[in-house]
């Protein structure tokens, strides 16, 4: 979308787990916004919930409605209880799917250090304090889709199993456009990560990313880590990363470090984004968390954050993302904790709770 708008659809994926309460706080959350524009919720079915009711975990009623619509909001998916199930009719096969159908070919992860957490990150503080990292992450390429895949059987009878890593110079190119556009809103820097040392497909990732950046985004530095260095040189010195832009297996790995820089679960959000005339999705990090579900115990907050990127990235409304996060960061300034986030001295309250303190924040900044 990236237009500014008076009148917003926007499709609620509330999923499975946790996914419905923190879906209701994250509205509770936003609500406030209706004084400026118009919000409309619709829901639909996605994941486990979607399989029970449909069959299929990314019913054909769900695409056609989240095609008409201007953005998406998703909470969680999966559990034990499909985990069995054959690959077709498993809860993260809808999400593949959905990112696929809706041509959303980038993943931003942010790892921004929350300041009152400090001591949830598994490093020191001095090394966290301030790091605020954009992990830009390709999502439909890569060893996950190249073909030809499979598991065989050799004529001596042993198996073996194989997948293709490929990318397209488009690819390559569009994801790294994405990388360049989102650091010249930040610190206009960007490290590319691949292993060109080893691998043929890397190579031509690193060609094409330096010839984007030499033709393209002059203004915007450009360098370059092999994906192993680029594992270590996160937990050594992150202060030193802007943004990266990365694969999509590299990505998938790298993210899920970068965001234990932040140390919660609870306070990662994510954005599918790529496709100009679609809506993107907007989903916090973490899963369904089956373990504590429809015991008011979740962290909405993750949910929250990701709704401030849709603003930023898919309502046009980059002012209003910025006053969603300072209420979250009052929120939190003002001692309101979930369980996963409690500290001392912290004033404990329920994920329903946290979701309208959020909106009382709100409310005071507009
Ligand atoms: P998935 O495979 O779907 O990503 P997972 O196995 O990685 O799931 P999560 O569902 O993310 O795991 O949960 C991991 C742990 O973190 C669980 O103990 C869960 O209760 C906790 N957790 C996850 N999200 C939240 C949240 N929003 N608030 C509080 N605790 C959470
Ligand atoms: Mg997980």
């Amino acid at each position: 979308a990236v237009t500014k708008k008076d009148s917003y659809s926007i499709t609620l994926l509330p999923g499975d787990g946790i996914g419905p309460e923190i879906t209701t706080a994250t509205v509770a959350a936003i609500q406030p916004f209706s004084k400026l524009f118009k919000m409309e919720f619709k829901e639909a079915l996605i994941g486990g919930a979607a399989i029970d009711a449909t069959g299929s975990p990314f019913p054909d009623a769900t695409f056609e409605q989240i095609k008409a619509s201007d953005s998406v909001l998703l909470s969680a998916i999966g559990g034990p209880k499909w985990d069995g199930n054959p690959r077709e009719q498993r809860p993260e096969t809808g999400l593949l799917a959905m990112r696929k159908g809706l041509g959303l070919f980038a993943n931003l992860r942010p790892a921004k250090v929350v300041r009152q957490l400090l001591d949830a990150s598994t490093l020191k503080p001095e090394i966290v304090d301030g790091v605020d990292i954009m992990v830009v992450r390709e999502l439909t390429g890569d060893v996950y889709f190249g073909t030809p895949k499979g598991i065989e059987t050799t004529e001596s009878g042993e198996r073996f199993g194989y997948n293709n890593m490929i990318y397209y110079e488009h690819e390559v190119e569009r994801i790294a456009r994405v990388a360049f556009d989102v650091a010249r809103k930040r610190g206009k820097r960007v490290c590319s990560v691949d292993k060109a040392n080893v691998l043929d497909v890397s190579q031509l990732w690193r060609d094409v990313v330096i010839r984007i950046q030499k033709d393209e985004y002059p203004d915007v530095e450009l360098t370059h880590q092999y994906v192993d260095n680029a594992a270590m040189q996160l937990i050594r010195w992150p202060k030193q990363f802007d943004v990266m832009v990365t694969g999509n297996i590299f990505g998938d790995i790298l993210s899920d470090e970068a965001s234990m820089l932040v140390g919660s679960l609870g306070m990662l959000p994510s954005a599918s984004v790529g496709n100009p005339s679609g809506p993107g999705v907007f989903e916090p990090c973490h899963g369904s968390a089956p373990d504590i579900a429809g015991q008011d115990k979740a962290n909405p907050l993750a949910m929250i954050l990701s709704a401030a990127m849709m603003l930023r990235y898919d309502l046009g409304r980059p002012e209003e993302a910025d006053l969603l996060e300072t209420a979250v960061d009052n929120v939190l300034d003002q001692g309101y904790a979930t369980a996963d986030i409690m500290r001392d001295g912290c004033k404990p309250v329920g994920c329903k709770e946290m979701g309208q303190r959020v909106a009382e924040a709100l409310e005071k900044l507009l």
